[in-house]
């Protein structure tokens, strides 16, 4: 019997534990919170990430570690990794937790990316505006999620109500300024390497944001085989580059036929939940396959998906499972503004289909703003 270890507890831990169940896997998470919904599907450690004492009871009892959290410290995945193999590996996990080391490994690759500079005080705000010039954003380099963590400057008048946002955490996590990119579209590459260095993409998905939070995807993107093909070579390079084993995302914009990474998630992504339906094999299946050495699921698509996020609390399921191709995800979360409680996957045969269910279940939940871009997108 073989235990798969999760640091971190949340949706995609429970994701992960009921995709693990048909392989007869069995799972450990590890969250700092009692209550994490992982954890109403699989044993629990409860533990602060530098705790070592629950770092030492998580690696006794599990065979092979991986996350659900981008941001348990590297230190605590290193100490792991010396006593259980951990996957993707702790040098993996520090360049994704860092937005610049991210930014200049995909520079270094040949990746496109936005003009960026590190930022360590308010005279090198001044400096980086002067070079990249507005409009652009300061985030926080580390611990930022869901848009969290970053002020948008329109113009240089903005750099005070910036800094006074954001100027504090420059010696903590440290900051970074990035070109603003004015993108007709936002897409992700979601893939998995083997420990064999096998690799494999899902086909190219679009995504929708709102307030930084992502709230629906489609697969499989519109967009041109030319496009979709660089934007999986990409993939590519930067997982060989890090010998990644497992699942991760590649988010990029689209502008001009262009197309510029903004960041890598080094876990399962939001942005790849349709796969559970809307693919021969699901990205937390073939996660899992990927940290255990087992052979890959193709990833070819079952139709066509769109994902709709449910954020702060869970509307009706019903119009949802009314429809043929309708799958209702809900992760036994309590309500609270801005915390992502679920998801719906609508899969349809063609996109007129598709986008007709999105209308229906847009119309009748009473979220036509949330399904009109991907309609739109589907024309
Ligand atoms: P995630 O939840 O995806 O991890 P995050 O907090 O790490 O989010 P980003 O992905 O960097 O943040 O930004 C969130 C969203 O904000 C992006 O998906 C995009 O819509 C917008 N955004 C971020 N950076 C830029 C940029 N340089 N130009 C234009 N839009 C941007
Ligand atoms: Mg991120
Ligand atoms: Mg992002």
């Amino acid at each position: 019997m073989t235990t798969v270890g999760i640091l971190g507890g949340g949706q995609l831990a429970r994701m992960l534990a009921l995709s693990g169940a048909p392989l007869g896997l069995r799972f450990l998470v590890m969250d700092t919170v009692a209550d994490a919904c992982a954890g109403q599907f699989a044993p629990m450690i409860v533990g602060d990430w530098r705790d070592e004492d629950a770092l030492a009871e998580f690696a006794s009892k599990i065979d092979v570690a991986t996350f659900d959290f981008e941001n348990v410290p590297a230190e605590s995945a290193q100490w792991l990794a010396e006593r259980v193999p951990v996957f993707p590996s702790p040098r993996a996990l520090a360049v994704a937790q860092d937005r610049l080391a991210e930014k200049t490994l995909f520079r270094e690759l040949g990746i496109p990316v936005p003009p960026f500079a590190a930022i360590d005080s308010r005279d090198g705000l001044d400096a980086a505006l002067a070079q990249i010039g507005t409009p652009c954003i300061l985030k926080t380099r580390r611990l930022g999620y869901d848009g969290k963590g970053q002020f948008r400057l329109k113009t240089l008048a903005d750099a005070d109500a910036a800094w006074d946002a954001l100027g504090a955490q420059a010696t903590t996590v440290g900051l970074i300024l990035e070109g603003f990119v004015a993108f007709e579209k936002e897409v992700s590459v979601v893939a998995v390497r083997g420990r064999d260095g096998e690799f494999r993409a899902w086909p190219l998905t679009q995504n929708w944001h709102v307030d930084g939070v992502l709230s629906a995807s489609l697969a499989p993107a519109p967009s041109t085989p030319e496009v979709e093909s660089r934007a999986i070579t990409y993939a590519r390079a930067l997982a060989d580059a890090l010998d990644y084993v497992g699942v991760f995302a590649l988010e990029l914009f689209c502008r001009d036929g262009e197309l510029l990474a903004n960041e890598l998630a080094p876990r399962v992504h939001n942005s790849g939940h349709w796969t559970i339906e809307g693919s021969e094999t699901s990205q937390f299946q073939n996660h899992l396959r990927a940290v255990l050495g087992l052979p890959l699921g193709a990833t070819r698509m079952v139709g066509e998906a769109c994902m709709l996020n449910w954020i702060g609390e869970m509307p009706d399921a019903f119009a949802v499972l009314a429809e043929p191709g309708g799958h209702w995800h809900d992760y036994g979360k309590d309500a609270r503004k801005g915390r992502k409680v679920g998801h719906a996957t609508l899969r349809a045969d063609t996109p007129q289909e598709l986008a007709q269910t999105l209308a229906r279940v847009g119309k009748a939940l009473g979220r036509e703003s949330q399904v009109e871009p991907v309609i739109a997108a589907l024309r």
